[in-house]
């Protein structure tokens, strides 16, 4: 079994799989999608599905009370506990966010500098 080779895409030298730092630039070395593409999908995510969650709480039965004369209350009568279904919402829309850039980087190697 070979071991799997990359070139590094700022100096061109062939380095192995798992190689942190590129012996040819001394640039860092990273395998998939970077920490901050993780954390900054994740956040847009989390926006994402907070504002869904929130309309779908409170724009909704707003506007169906206004055409369609439906007497749904805002949060549909959740009070608080709609607070909690807008943190799942954001975790949910985190982990999707973050799970998307890892998918969206698999299997590149990047070297930075
Ligand atoms: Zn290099």
């Amino acid at each position: 079994m070979s071991p799997e080779t990359y070139t590094c895409g700022q100096c061109h030298f062939e380095f192995n799989k798992g190689v942190r730092v590129c012996q040819g630039c001394q640039g860092t070395v990273i395998y998939g999608a970077t920490q901050q593409e993780t954390n900054e999908a994740g956040s847009f995510g989390a926006i994402i599905w907070a504002v869904l969650i929130a309309l779908l709480l409170y724009g909704l039965p707003a506007l169906l009370n206004k055409y369609v004369e439906t007497h749904f209350k805002i949060g549909f009568g959740l009070g608080f506990t709609s607070l909690i279904f807008l943190g799942v919402a954001a975790m949910f829309g985190y982990f999707r966010g973050m799970t998307r850039a890892q998918r969206a980087h698999a299997g590149e190697c990047r070297t930075f500098r």
